[in-house]
């Protein structure tokens, strides 16, 4: 049977990339940057004053007192200073004016008339300011293709002038769940039935990590609406998140509809608890399908190990190794599986991490997952893994 690792291996060898499409910045958030952008000029453009005061020439400040000329706010074009003995009223971010090299700030200023003192403190060249290209020179590659592009990356497009961004189209996903108990949260229900929540669990997880096209649809366990509905989905979507109908029961019909819609199985089954039933294909005609196993702790576990991080190189989001974390209790892992662990983050007195277990009751128990922050993952059994044992650490 794969391992983790493996199956993760092969997910990724069978993603396309998906196609690019051009967002104005305000919508940009969110979406991975498929362009390099580059520094549209020096950083910062100009000698920029970086204190409101007065702008003066060292050169002329022998008795500590100069003759005020005028005034220069930001945007103004450039005055000139022509005579040392005299200074410039300036406002922060007005380019330093010409034949000037330093700011003195407002508060150790005394104004006497139409003179500025400012005693005998010593101005040093080039005091409060912000010298061009001392950031970077124009031409420098800002943000490379591959960026996840949040709150700074925007600041620093509009920065480098660009109106809309080329980054990676929002992928169309279907979240189906399939099962004959399910029933919608609002109907009623019997007691031989169960909620369908696993949909809304993964629904959530998609949105809170920026996937906006989400369908969702409920297939019973049938053979034809199956097939029906697959097919239907696999032709509307490019990637189908099934939850459910995965296992050996004689119910479990997804994977021979899958295949006999033209689904190529890449595999069944990966050496891991929970989840060990996760089935992974891709169509002749484009979408990955990713059919998670209808345990909720199983489904939302496959989701954030395997389905969020395809997602993120499907958008061609640059690789990351997830962080490694200790853990704060030993964990016994019994099967020669790899072993899945609810935690919940805490950060102590020094400001390190560790992961607190929260033990389910098996893989049907979602509801001790409340409060946690994502799992760790564990190496085969039998063995006990001691508190500090540091391991990969996988976020909902
Ligand atoms: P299955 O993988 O279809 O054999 O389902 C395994 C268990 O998960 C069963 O107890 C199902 O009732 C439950 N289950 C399947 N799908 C869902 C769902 N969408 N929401 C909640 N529980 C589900
Ligand atoms: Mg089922």
């Amino acid at each position: 049977m794969l391992t983790p690792a493996q199956a993760e291996t092969l997910i990724e060898q069978h993603l396309t990339c998906l196609p690019i499409e051009s967002l104005p910045l305000t919508q940009s958030a969110g979406a991975v940057l498929r362009e390099n952008i580059y520094a549209e000029r020096d950083q910062p453009p100009f000698d920029r004053v970086a204190m409101d005061g007065i702008a003066l020439s060292t050169s002329g400040l022998g008795t500590g007192r100069l003759r005020v000329i005028g005034m220069q706010a930001a945007g103004d074009p450039p005055r000139t200073l022509s005579e040392p003995e005299t200074c410039i009223e300036i406002m922060t971010g007005a380019m330093l004016p010409r034949g000037c090299d330093a700011v003195v700030p407002v508060e150790q200023i005394q104004r006497v008339g139409e003179f500025a003192e400012i005693g005998r403190r010593p101005v040093q060249p080039w005091q409060n300011v912000h010298r061009r290209g001392t950031d970077c020179p124009q031409g420098t590659l800002l943000l490379a293709a591959g960026t996840r592009i949040s709150a700074p990356e925007v600041a620093i497009a509009a920065s480098a002038g660009m109106a809309r961004l080329r980054v990676s189209a929002q992928p169309m996903i279907v979240v189906i769940s399939t099962g004959n108990e399910l029933v919608e949260p609002g109907e009623t229900i019997e007691p031989h039935q169960v909620r369908r929540s696993n949909a809304y669990g993964i629904t959530a997880s998609l949105r809170q990590h920026g996937f906006a096209r989400i369908a969702d649809d409920h297939v019973r366990d049938d053979e034809a609406e199956l097939t029906e509905r697959l097919g239907f989905h696999l032709r509307t979507h490019d990637v189908l998140i099934l939850s459910g109908g995965v296992s050996m029961g004689q119910l479990d019909l997804v994977p021979r509809v899958l295949e006999n819609l033209g689904v190529s199985l890449v595999f069944h089954h990966i050496a891991q608890r929970p989840g060990k039933p996760m089935w992974f294909g891709v169509s002749q005609s484009g979408p990955a399908v990713f059919a998670l196993p209808g345990n909720p702790v199983s489904t939302l576990v496959c989701l954030s190990r395997y389905v969020l991080p395809a997602l993120r190189a499907a958008m061609g989001q640059a690789p990351a190794s997830p962080a490694r974390i200790a853990i704060t209790a030993p964990i016994d892992v019994k099967a020669p599986l790899a072993f899945y662990m609810p935690v919940t983050l805490r950060s102590d007195e020094w400001g390190r991490t560790s992961a607190e277990p929260k033990p389910t009751n098996g893989s049907g128990d979602f509801t001790a997952l409340a409060g946690t922050d994502g799992f760790v993952e564990l190496p085969p059994g039998p063995n006990t893994f001691p508190k500090g044992f540091v391991a990969p650490f996988y976020r909902w």
